[in-house]
C-alpha cells in the first residue's frame, strides 16, 4: 500500500487525506509505496501491454477503482545516432513524449490525478496551466463526465493548447498576468470551493509521471542510461522520473541509477541558479520570460524536490537561451524528424552545451526527454522559420523557385 509523507517532517497521513501540502508545515507532500509489498519481475512486465498502466502495482489507485485513461504513456523511445553524430556523442535517444493523447507527458500525470479526483469524490477539477496541463486536464475530466476550470495566463498560451482546452469543453479564464500569479489565484479558489486541484503540486500526479522512468528502463533492456536530461519549469517532471528510477532500482528491475540533468530557459532559471549557489530553496524570478511558454515560470513549486533529485542522483543543472531552443528544435526537425514545441528542445539545446562544456563524456549513454509535440505552438515555427513561397501558376515561375 502506499500512503503521503511530507518530506520537510517527514509526517505521514492517510493516503485518502485531501491535502495537497502538509497541514503541520507547509512542505510538499510525497506517495510512498511500500515496495516490499510489490512483486514485479521483468518477465511478467513485459507480457503486458506497453502502456502507462503496465506498472498498475508502483500506480497508487485503489482496488476496484475505476481508472480514466486514455491510453497514455508507451511513447517511442527513439534512437538517435544522426543527432549523437552532429553532437559528438556516443549513444543518444530520444523519448518523445509528443506521443502522448493530448500531446504531452502531462497525460501520465493526469490519468492518475484525474482518477485519484474521482476516488476523492471530487466534482470538478481545476489548475493554472502554461497550457499543456490545461489542454491535458480538459481532456481527462471530458472522459471522467466532470467539470473542468483552467487558469491560464492570458495572451502567454501557445494557441495548440488553448484549443485544445476549448476543445475538450473546459471553462478557460485568462489572468491578466504570469503563470505563478494564477497558480496562487486557483489554490486559493479550489480551497474555497472545494474543486479538486490538478497543478503538479499534487503529488498523485507526479505517480503518473514517474512511469517516463519506468518505460526508458524497460525500452533500454530493464537498465539505466548515464543521464536523463528533462526540460525544467515547476520541476515536477524532473522529480518525478527521479522517484521513478529509485523505485524500479530498489526494486531490483535496474542494478544502476542515472544522474539527472535539467535544463531551464536562460529568462527563467531559477531552479540553475538556486543549484549553482548550493541553495535548498529558489530565489523567485517576477517576471520570467521566454519563447518556451511550458517552462516559463519564476516560482516552480516543486523546486525543493527538483533540487534533492539533482543532489541525489549527481546530477547537474544548465540553462540555454531562446536562440538555442530553436536551434535544437531544428536539429530535432531535420536530423531525426521529430517535431517538438520549443520547451523540449531545452533538454537537447542543454545536452549540446554540456558536452561543449566537458560536464557529459562524449561516451556516456544519454536519454533526452521531449515533453510535448511541434503542434501545440505552431506560431513559433512561422515567425522564426523560412516562409513557404507562393508564385504564378507557370513552368517557368516554379523552375525558377525550385532549380534557383
Ligand atoms: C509542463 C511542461 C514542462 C515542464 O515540466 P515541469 O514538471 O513543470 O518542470 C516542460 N515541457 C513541456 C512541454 C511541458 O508541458
Ligand atoms: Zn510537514
Amino acid at each position: 500500500m502506499f500512503v503521503l509523507r511530507c518530506m520537510e517532517c517527514g509526517k505521514e497521513y492517510h493516503r485518502r487525506a485531501m491535502i495537497y501540502q502538509c497541514p503541520d508545515c507547509s512542505g510538499l507532500l510525497e506517495v510512498v509505496f511500500d515496495l516490499s509489498e510489490v512483486e514485479l519481475t521483468r518477465e511478467e512486465l513485459k507480457k503486458r501491454p506497453f502502456n502507462l498502466w503496465r506498472y498498475r502495482e508502483l500506480m497508487p489507485v485503489e482496488e476496484g477503482t475505476r481508472v480514466v485513461s486514455l491510453s497514455e504513456g508507451g511513447t517511442p523511445l527513439y534512437s538517435a545516432k544522426a543527432l549523437a553524430e552532429e553532437l559528438g556523442l556516443r549513444e543518444l535517444y530520444v523519448k518523445n513524449e509528443g506521443a502522448n493523447p493530448t500531446g504531452s507527458f502531462k497525460d501520465r500525470g493526469m490519468t492518475v490525478g484525474v482518477t485519484k479526483a474521482l476516488e476523492l469524490g471530487a466534482s470538478a477539477v481545476g489548475c493554472a496551466s502554461t497550457g499543456n496541463t490545461s489542454a491535458s486536464l480538459a481532456a481527462y475530466a471530458a472522459r471522467a463526465g466532470i467539470r473542468c476550470l483552467v487558469l491560464l495566463p492570458a495572451g502567454k498560451i501557445a494557441i495548440g493548447k488553448l484549443a485544445q482546452a476549448l476543445l475538450h469543453g473546459a471553462q478557460v479564464v485568462g489572468i491578466r498576468a504570469n503563470f505563478d500569479v494564477a497558480l496562487r489565484l486557483v489554490r486559493e479558489l479550489c480551497t474555497k470551493h472545494n474543486i479538486y486541484l490538478l497543478n503538479s503540486i499534487n503529488p498523485w500526479r507526479l505517480e503518473g509521471q514517474k512511469s517516463e522512468a519506468f518505460e526508458i528502463a524497460d525500452q533500454l533492456g530493464f537498465s539505466s542510461p548515464d543521464r536523463v536530461v528533462v526540460p525544467v519549469g515547476n520541476c515536477g517532471n524532473i522529480s518525478a522520473i527521479w522517484k521513478g528510477f529509485k523505485e524500479f532500482h530498489q526494486l531490483g528491475l535496474v542494478d544502476e541509477l542515472p544522474s539527472m540533468v535539467g535544463v531551464q530557459a536562460e529568462g527563467a532559471s531559477p531552479l540553475v541558479k538556486a543549484f549553482r549557489a548550493g541553495k535548498s530553496r529558489v530565489e523567485p524570478e517576477r517576471e520570467p520570460e521566454t519563447i518556451a511558454t511550458a517552462i516559463r515560470i519564476g516560482a516552480p513549486v516543486n523546486a525543493p524536490k527538483a533540487l534533492r533529485a539533482l543532489r541525489e542522483s549527481g546530477g547537474i543543472a544548465e540553462s540555454v537561451t531562446d536562440e538555442e531552443i530553436i536551434e535544437a528544435q531544428k536539429l530535432l526537425a531535420r536530423k531525426l524528424g521529430i517535431g517538438v514545441e520549443p520547451a523540449s528542445a531545452a533538454s537537447v539545446a542543454g545536452l549540446k552545451k554540456l558536452l561543449e562544456y566537458g560536464e557529459i563524456d562524449r561516451d556516456e549513454r544519454v536519454v533526452c526527454v521531449t515533453t510535448g509535440h511541434a503542434l501545440k505552438d505552431p506560431e513559433i515555427i512561422f515567425s522564426r522559420y523560412e516562409k513557404p513561397v507562393e508564385i504564378e501558376p507557370t513552368m517557368e515561375a516554379l523552375e525558377r523557385v525550385v532549380m534557383g
